[in-house]
This record gives structure tokens, sequence and C-alpha cells, in this order.
């Protein structure tokens, strides 16, 4: 590898972006005042190396994404050999290629039973506007073309496209959007520790799945699609949701006839402890987003999982699904996907959380529980959050909202680790590979840094 170390000239690549490159999620005017961005030139396990060779700890496997962590070389050969043989060729008008094919097959061995098939596109964002396209196109399939209407949560994060961003509940983002889409409807999120007063979690898990019900009988059941959600919500601030939630919100669907819709960009391919986040709460969703863990970020690519019954109604009554993207089913993306799924199997990845990992991130991350800073502490497998507190009893917040969780971030970037600020939380979702030592180190650059932020908002 060290050959093929590349030297940059660092102040010319932030003179050059500064001037050239629009960031996604990105204050510009702030950016440029804070003097540019950090540039990352290298990777290799669980570690980043910028421009002046730093090496940082990435909490966060990119943006929740690279789960078998940086430097695979046979992801590298895989998409060499692929563009080789077959650099690209499109999967429209009866045409497949064996990547594609051997990959769908792949994922829907990893579904639940009920799923055997897949439709392929690039981000998630365009795989849920896959889905809801789907869910449109089934309706119709099936004579219900009334049911248009789609039940989200509030601070879900599906996407940036205007399906995603309208199927999200992102306050920021539909400020932005001029007109979303309007049949997107959005309820409370199943958060205990900020919405859940005085209700115990049980409790409060009912509750919150009954918002469903509810906007469910003012919209009318007979114009409601689908609900979509997200097994744990992760950019939403890593939202576990009570044990009771899930099983009433299957219910509920069960009821009036409404496709679930569960988004596992974040969950899938083994960040929970399991393939898929649906298996920690029994959810049995009708359509399945997918992306990130897919590849683990090598190359852009997701897909949606189609049950039967969704394809079986579009296949027989639907006629063409109009719809497709050039790369669906992109053969360097699949090969690449493949080879991915195969590591995470033959590494036992998905066990290593479950038993290993897992548990080991569950005990190490109680360290902060008595931190005069920290409200609660939660993960499941190797996702989890810290929240950030003025008072731990009352579990009042800091004014403004997003204040302490910008200031903890700052204080673990320059510390060289990586923790992402939802509002005021601070998440984390490692690389699958991460180590315990690793996991040590992370959280010993996370209590110095906690303590500088304690001492930066006054409250030590
Ligand atoms: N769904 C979820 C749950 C996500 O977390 C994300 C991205 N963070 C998306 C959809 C959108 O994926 P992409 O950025 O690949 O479009």
């Amino acid at each position: 590898m060290s050959e093929m170390i590349r030297n940059y000239d660092v102040e010319a690549l932030v003179k050059s972006d500064t001037a050239h490159h629009l960031h996604p999620f990105t204050d510009h005017k702030g950016l440029h005042g804070e003097g540019g961005s950090r540039i990352i030139t290298r990777a290799e396990g669980v570690y980043l190396i910028d421009g002046h060779g730093e090496r940082i700890l990435d909490g966060m496997a990119g943006l929740w994404c690279v789960n078998v962590g940086y430097g695979r070389q046979e992801l590298a050969e895989a998409a060499y050999r692929q563009m080789l043989e077959l650099p690209y060729y499109n999967t429209f008008f009866k045409t497949a290629h064996p990547p594609s094919i051997e990959l769908a097959e792949k994922v829907a061995s990893k579904l639940p039973a009920d799923f055997n098939r897949v439709f392929f596109a690039n981000s998630g964002s365009e795989a849920n506007d896959t889905n809801l396209r789907l869910v449109h196109h089934y309706w119709q399939s099936v004579g219900k073309p009334e049911k248009v209407n789609i039940i989200s949560r509030e601070n879900a994060y599906h996407g940036s496209t205007v399906a995603g961003a309208s199927l999200g509940g992102m306050k920021p983002m539909h400020k932005q959007g001029g007109k979303l889409i309007p049949s997107i409807h959005h309820v409370m999120q199943p958060y205990w520790f900020k919405l859940g007063g005085d209700m115990d979690p049980a409790e409060f898990g009912l509750h919150a799945a009954k918002q469903v019900e509810e906007k469910i009988l003012e919209l009318g059941p007979e114009t409601v699609g689908a609900f979509i959600g997200e097994p744990i919500q992760g950019a939403g601030g890593v939202i576990i949701p009570p044990e009771t939630y899930w099983p009433e919100i299957q219910r509920i669907c069960k009821q009036y006839d409404i496709l679930l819709i569960c988004d596992e960009v974040i969950c899938g391919f083994g960040r929970t402890g399991t393939w898929f986040g649906l298996e920690n709460f029994g959810i049995e969703p009708d359509l399945i987003t997918m992306a990130k863990g897919l590849s683990s970020g090598y190359l852009p690519i997701a897909a949606s999982g189609v049950s039967d019954r969704v394809a079986d109604a579009v296949m027989e009554n639907g006629g063409e699904f109009y719809h497709g993207y050039t790369y669906s089913g992109h053969p360097a993306s699949c090969a690449v996907a493949l080879a991915n799924i195969e590591i995470i199997e033959r590494e036992r990845l998905v066990e290593k959380v479950a038993d290993e990992t897992g548990p080991y991130l569950a005990e190490a991350i109680k360290r902060f529980d008595d931190h005069p800073l920290v409200g609660e502490t939660r993960t499941r497998g190797l996702i989890g959050a810290i929240e950030l507190v003025k008072d731990k009893k009352t579990r009042a917040r800091f004014e403004p909202d997003g204040k302490a969780g910008t200031v903890c971030r700052d204080e673990f970037f320059k510390r060289n680790a990586v923790m992402r600020a939802c509002g005021d939380t601070m998440v984390l979702s490692p690389p699958l590979i991460i180590s315990k030592q690793e996991i040590d180190a992370l959280f010993d650059i996370a209590e110095e840094s906690l303590d500088a932020a304690a001492a930066k908002l006054g409250v030590m």
C-alpha cells in the first residue's frame, strides 16, 4: 500500500474546495469562516487519515455505512474485475447481467421469507423514492388507487430527494423544500427520553403508536397507503423505541390494511447485531429500503426489497412499472456489494456485533451515565447515543437546541475522533470490525471531549 500513498498540497486543496465545491448539508458561510474543510486523504480499518497525516477514529463508519471498515483490497479488486469484464449495461428492456442477478438472489436470501425480489437504485433516497412509487403502483394494481396518503414520523430521515425529504420529518428540510409532497403526513417519533414526560417507556411506546392510528382515522383508512419507519431511527437521534411500539404499529397496519415500509438504510447489514433491524422488533414489512451497508459505501448502490404481496400484485395486474434509474443494478456496484456481503458472512460480523462488540459497547458506554452532561446512554448492537442535558434529573436541555451537540462534536473532532451530533444527542455507529480496544480508545476521547464540553457549557 505505502507506494500508493500520494502527497497532497493540503492548503491548495482547501482553497480550491472553498472556491468550487458546494458541500451537502453545510452552511457554506460558516465553513469558510472557520477556514474550510478538513481534507481526508486515506483510511484504513476504523481510522481516517487527513492531509496532515493525523489519524482520526471514525466512530460513524463514514455516514453510517462503512460496515466492513476501510482499506478492503478485495472490494477494490471486485470492482476492477467487473469493470474490465462489463463496466456498464442497463437492466431495463429485458436485459440483465451476472452481478445484478447474483446480488438480487443473495439479498433476497437475507430478507424475511416472503421477500423474494429486489429493485436496485443508487442511494437510500432513490430506494425510498422507488418504494413510494411501488406503494402507489400496488394500490392501483389492486383497485384501490385512493390509498395515496403516507404516514411517517417527525424528525425521521429518509433521504434528500423531494420524495426523501417529504418522507422524512426534518423541519429545516421541509422549510427549505417549497411544496413538498402533500400526501405525506408526520406523527410523533417514539422518543421516550425527549417526549415521554411522566409516562414509563412501555406506556409511551403505546402512546406514540396511537398517534399513527389517530392520523389514519383522521385521514380515513381508505385513503392511507403506507406507513414508513426505521426500526431504530438513526439520524433522528438513534431512537430505540420502547418494546411496545412496533407490535402496536404492526397491529395498526394490519387492521387498516396499510403497507409497512421498513427503512433499513442504517439498521441493515449487521448494524444492530442482526442482518436487519426488523429482526429486533418482529417487524413484518411489505417493502424494505436498503443502502449504505449493502456495499459498505465502497460504491453507490441501494435496493428496495419487495414482498411477495406487493410483487405478485404488481406483476399480475400492474402492467409495466414506469420507473428505473440508468444505474439500477450497476454491474460494478453489484459486484462490490456481493463481495461485501461475502466479507460480512466470512468474518461473521453480524454474530460478532451480537455476541461480542455489541454487548461490550453497551457496558462501556455506561461509564458516561454519571457524567454531569449526560442524561441517558443507549445502544443496540453497534449503534448508540449519548443524550446531553443541562439538568440530569429533569432532563432539561440547553438553549438553543443543538448548541451542546455542536460544542461536543467539535471537541471530539479536535481530539481526532468522529461522533455525530443530532441536535443535542451524540450518536455513534462505528464500522462493524471495531475491536474492544478501539471502543475503549473512542470512549477515552469521548470522556475528555465531554469534560471539555461541560466546562465550555458551564456545567462542571
Ligand atoms: N434512509 C435512512 C434511514 C438514512 O439514514 C438515509 C441516509 N442517511 C437515507 C434513507 C438516504 O440515503 P442516501 O443518503 O443514500 O440517499
